[in-house]
């Protein structure tokens, strides 16, 4: 089974991806702001993705990721990185690659594309 941390403020949006991920399959960690992310990429074994929502409080997505990609242990740096973000400003998805992600979504993200987007990275990074 795969597993997806999951970095999001939002609560709807918590809920939303919540369930629609562990429906399909997806053993998820939710953690609720950068700080908890940084800890957490600090403490934990690394997931098979990390969706990372951008706007975050106390410490910001693109810090997050670029945490995740420096990391000293060289555990989680190659973990695949998939940003999402509610403003679909020009610029922004640059940002978000030259932090590390891999991909992006813009919000509102339904759930189908983002099942369909999550299963493509994993399958992609399980066969590299
Ligand atoms: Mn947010």
């Amino acid at each position: 089974m795969a597993r997806i941390l999951l970095v999001e403020d939002n609560k709807h949006n918590q809920l939303l991806f919540l369930t629609a991920l562990r429906h399909h399959g997806f053993e998820v960690s939710l953690v609720e702001d950068g700080e908890c992310a940084l800890t957490h990429v600090a403490t934990e074994a690394p997931p098979d993705l990390v969706l990372l929502d951008l706007s975050l409080p106390k410490v910001d997505g693109w810090t997050v990721a670029k945490a995740i990609r420096a990391d000293e242990r060289a555990q989680w740096s190659c973990c695949p990185i998939l940003a999402l973000t509610a403003h679909a400003m020009k610029g922004d998805r640059e940002r978000a690659l030259d932090a590390g992600c891999d991909d992006y979504l813009s919000k509102p993200v339904s759930p189908r594309a983002l099942i369909k987007q999550v299963q493509a990275m994993v399958a992609s990074a399980r066969a590299a």
